[in-house]
């Protein structure tokens, strides 16, 4: 029912008698979250979906069946890996009502993977069920450059309906806006950004769209929160797991996306991804190349965290420094920028003049500028 897992990964799998359950060997790191009050039971035994700690609304989740101890310094869980779980959970249909739904996010640990940060039961919460606002499903999302949208009508057809009944029974004041299977809507970045898909879509001032959504009048799902939205509700699956894109830059710096998924299980290692590509990759950075790339060697790739991570760039050799050179005046900046914010007049030392409640903060201008100048950390310094 899920997309297939990846070919390298596939092959660490034993299968055990019941061919229905797998299991993975191995360690799973998981941070603790800063501050939290660590119970004093670990080691202990945890089973897939166990909450092993809550903290400020938010809930660190057994990612599999084994054995829990904390590190030495007490930063991380450490799962040794005993058990095995279904990995091929059916469709099952369930009726929820608003309690039972935000039941069911909190018991998930869902997050709205749109919005940083937001546990996805708080972010409903602040929808009345009988005011008035806006639903939009987007068929993008905000970090992911993966093709959810099609993920989720090839194979959770009938969850992704039941959902889109259940919004409008829950919220009946509510218009609901939904975008998938719009044929005419291409993926290309800017548009997962929330703020800015609004504004393509309802011909909105990004200022306006920007506040509509801290002021709670639309609520937003994109694609990657829908597709955990429907594990959870009719696969029973919780947020154990994400999708991570590869993108691979080969000695020319030409880049590429790796054509295999790669749908992790929080605090895996993820040191197999280049062990087994064909090239030698050396060099790895989470960032895309639209933020500001913090090259590591691949050795300290680490762990995969689904709160933080769901792309990986691999580098053949380390990425040449940017070096800036003084502005050509050649206006790409401007021309590219996708809300016309004027970025240009940063640099030209008029800051007044850059629309800063224009930025969404996308880096395309710096990607474009010829002369290599990092306008993002300029905006940085503007926007607050
Ligand atoms: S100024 Fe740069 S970062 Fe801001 S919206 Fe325009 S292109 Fe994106
Ligand atoms: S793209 Fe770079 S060089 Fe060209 S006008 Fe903008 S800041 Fe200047």
């Amino acid at each position: 029912m899920f997309p297939r897992l990846p070919r390298a990964f596939a092959r660490k799998f034993h299968k055990t008698e019941n061919k229905k359950e797998r299991t993975i060997q191995g360690q799973f790191l998981i941070p603790v979250p800063a501050g939290s009050v660590i119970s004093d039971s670990y080691p202990t035994r945890v089973t897939h979906g166990q909450v092993m700690l809550a903290h400020n609304g938010k809930k660190v989740l057994a990612p599999v069946n084994g054995v829990a101890s904390l590190t030495p310094d007490q930063k991380y869980f450490q799962i040794k890996q005993d058990g095995s779980w279904s990995t091929t959970s059916p469709y099952h249909f369930r009726q929820y009502d608003f309690p039972a739904l935000l039941e069911s996010f909190d018991e998930g640990a869902l997050y709205s993977l749109d919005l940083m940060e937001i546990p996805l039961k708080d972010y409903f919460q602040k929808f009345g069920k009988d005011s008035s606002f806006k639903i939009v499903l987007s068929p993008f999302c905000r970090y992911q450059h993966l093709n959810f949208e099609e993920m989720i009508l090839r194979d959770m057809k009938d969850a992704y309906l039941s959902f889109y009944e259940l919004l409008k029974s829950i919220f009946p004041k509510a218009e609901v806006s939904n975008f998938f299977e719009v044929t005419s809507l291409d993926f290309k970045h800017p548009n997962g950004i929330p703020e800015f898909f609004l504004h393509k879509q309802f011909h909105e001032p990004v200022e306006k769209t920007r506040k509509s959504l801290i002021g709670h009048e639309v609520l937003f799902l994109g694609a990657e929160t829908i597709f955990h939205i429907l594990r959870k509700l009719y696969y029973n699956e919780p947020f154990t797991k994400r999708h991570l894109a590869v993108f691979l830059v080969d000695r020319k710096g030409r880049m590429d996306l790796e054509p295999r998924q790669f749908f992790l299980t929080n605090g895996q290692a993820l040191a197999f991804i280049p062990a087994n590509l064909d090239k030698r990759y050396k060099i790895a950075s989470f960032e895309t190349v639209f933020e500001e790339v913090k090259p590591m060697d691949v050795g300290s790739l680490g762990y995969f965290n689904i709160y933080e991570h769901y792309s990986i760039t691999l580098y053949e050799k380390l990425p040449a420094a940017r070096k800036e050179f003084s502005c050509i005046d050649c206006m790409e900046c401007n021309n590219y920028c996708p809300t016309h914010a004027n970025p240009v007049q940063l640099i030209k030392g008029k800051v007044e003049e850059f629309e800063k409640s224009q930025c969404i903060s996308c880096g395309i201008c710096t990607v474009y500028c010829p002369s290599g100048i990092d306008i993002r950390k300029r905006i940085e310094g503007v926007v607050v």
